[in-house]
């Protein structure tokens, strides 16, 4: 698999499916789950509200991923992962790499070879970014999956350019 890093909107990606930072709940939220339940419309809200009733009555956990239509993204599909809250006194990096590799898992189940990912748990969980990228890179680069190319998009500059940094540590 090719890995890619990238900076911008995720929700402008045209690939086949954009991963959604998203929370228990699937029903919205901010960051870059808002910007995809806003940019792709109501038909992603409504998938998300059967998986509720049909599969995860009790929200999505920590570390699994789900599919759904695209809606009105130029992306067909949107894969929800669930990252786990950063803590300063408990590692939760099995959490954060599960949730790149059920995303990959998914993309397998669908069929979907170019994958864009945002920065999992790097927003309002908190997680530091330089070691959120590195888990990121890492676990992409690690895991067995029939995705071709897979693209880590940076909200902003300064992201954008820690990532370029760790991914050149990593001699990705
Ligand atoms: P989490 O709750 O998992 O921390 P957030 O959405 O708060 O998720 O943040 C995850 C990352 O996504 C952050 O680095 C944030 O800057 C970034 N982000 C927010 N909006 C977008 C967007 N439209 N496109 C790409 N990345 C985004």
């Amino acid at each position: 698999m090719r890995i890619e890093i990238a900076q911008g909107d995720i929700t402008t990606f045209e690939v086949d499916a954009i991963v959604n930072a998203a929370n228990h709940s699937m029903l919205g939220g901010g960051g870059v789950d808002g910007a995809i339940h806003r940019a792709g419309g109501k038909q992603i809200l409504a998938e998300c509200r059967r998986l509720r009733e049909d599969t995860y009555p009790t929200g999505l956990p920590t570390g699994e991923s789900a599919a759904t239509t695209g809606g009105d993204l130029p992306a067909a599909h949107v894969i929800h992962t669930v990252g786990p809250v950063w803590a300063k006194t408990k590692d939760k990096s099995d959490e954060l790499r599960s949730c790149y590799r059920t995303a990959l898992a998914v993309a397998d189940e669908i069929g979907a070879r170019r994958l864009a990912f945002p920065l999992i748990s790097a927003g309002l969980y908190k997680w530091p970014k330089d070691d959120a990228i590195r888990v990121a890179l890492t676990t992409l680069r690690d895991t067995p999956t029939q995705v071709e190319q897979a693209t880590l998009v940076l909200f902003d500059g300064a992201t954008y350019d820690l990532a370029r940094q760790v991914a050149a540590d990593l001699g990705l």
